[in-house]
């Protein structure tokens, strides 16, 4: 089959899209044939390479992945060739405590397909029966491709991590990546007040006019924290949703009302955050780390996406041939929602 790999970590002229073998299925394995699979920042990550990392090669890239069942183990019931699906990223061992807890994301056998493992930039992918689901009705594959990772990760941020109250006022840094445009959505549910950051006044814009935040913010061109104090009259937000890291973090702290919550799920401008420790205790914030969630979260966020209430944002389909230009657009901030790639 053909898939998009690597044989090597490096620039964008380290992805090859190339004939390998089929993967095997387990007596407990579904194997999917991939329509689309949308890209994550991971993928970059994956690309150049992660201190802890360790692969086979040729690796197979691709997190998110929307497609039909072709084939299935002997040990799977209810699940049969034909039908639409998308698969949870996250493959989990689903036995240790926190699996049976439901909390699978706390797994310390926790793999994410194209990452650890091979993932579905490809023909066809194996997985686990136990992520795969249903597809929501009226969506096409692209659409589909463009939910798991970012609505999982957005849905544990917000909700689990961020415990959400409605009407509270929450600020979501960079409204035009997945896990932003996720966000918002996932904040208005609760009708919350979402102040949305961007780097350009279109994506700004984008983000009032598509997602339904209520303010936006430029902050290329305005201190977030100075127009925070401005919109909320001095008073700050409940919760931030963040996942640029060093840029942002003593803002975000500035930018917290008293007993605010501060979620983090990634650092990609840098992972050095400089924290006042006297703003942590005399205002009682809360600093709350998350990557992923749990396959639980990915249903209750699939619940909204049924009922049209959270959308799927798709910023681009390509050509799986046309991974390396996926690549940068994704390092270049380029994008408003998700970039999909779609088998050649
Ligand atoms: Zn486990």
């Amino acid at each position: 089959m053909k898939a998009l790999v690597i044989y090597e970590h490096g620039g964008v002229d380290k992805l090859c899209y190339d004939e390998i073998p089929e993967p095997p299925i387990r007596d407990s394995d579904v194997l999917v044939k991939v329509e689309a699979c949308a890209m994550n920042h991971l993928d970059v990550w994956v690309r150049k390479g992660l201190p802890h990392l360790k692969i086979e090669y040729p690796h197979v890239l691709g997190s998110d992945i929307a497609g039909v069942v072709e084939r299935t183990g002997r040990d799977v019931r209810g699940i049969e060739k034909g039908m639409r699906v998308l698969v949870s990223p996250g493959v989990t061992c689903g036995v240790c405590e926190h699996c049976l807890a439901g909390r699978d994301d706390l797994c310390r056998d926790y793999k994410i397909l194209g990452e650890n493992i091979p993932g579905g930039c490809a023909e066809y992918v194996a997985v686990p029966k136990e992520n795969i689901l249903p597809m929501p009705e009226g969506l096409t594959s692209e659409e589909g491709a463009a939910i798991p990772l970012v609505y999982l990760t957005a849905w544990h941020m917000v909700v689990v991590r961020g415990g959400i109250k409605p009407g509270e006022t929450v600020l979501v840094h960079a409204a035009g990546s997945g896990v932003g445009s996720a966000a918002i959505q996932i904040a208005k549910l609760y009708h919350a007040i979402v102040i949305a950051t961007a780097g350009t006044n279109k994506k700004v814009e984008r983000a009032k006019t598509e997602l339904g935040a209520d303010h936006g913010i430029n902050y290329k061109t305005h201190d977030f924290s100075k127009e925070i104090r401005a919109i909320t009259g001095k008073r700050g937000v409940d919760l931030i949703i963040d996942h640029t890291g060093e840029v942002n973090w003593q803002g975000n702290i500035r930018s917290l009302t008293m007993g605010g919550r501060l979620v983090i799920c990634g650092a990609t401008s840098g992972h050095e955050g400089m924290t006042d420790l006297r703003h942590v205790f005399f205002r009682r914030l809360s600093i709350l780390g998350s990557t992923m969630g749990s396959k639980a979260d990915l249903r209750e966020a699939l619940k909204h996406v049924s009922t049209g209430r959270l959308k799927p944002v798709v910023s681009k389909v390509l050509g799986m041939s046309e991974a390396a230009e996926g690549h940068r657009l994704l390092e270049e901030r380029d994008v408003f929602g998700k970039i999909v790639l779609i088998p050649d």
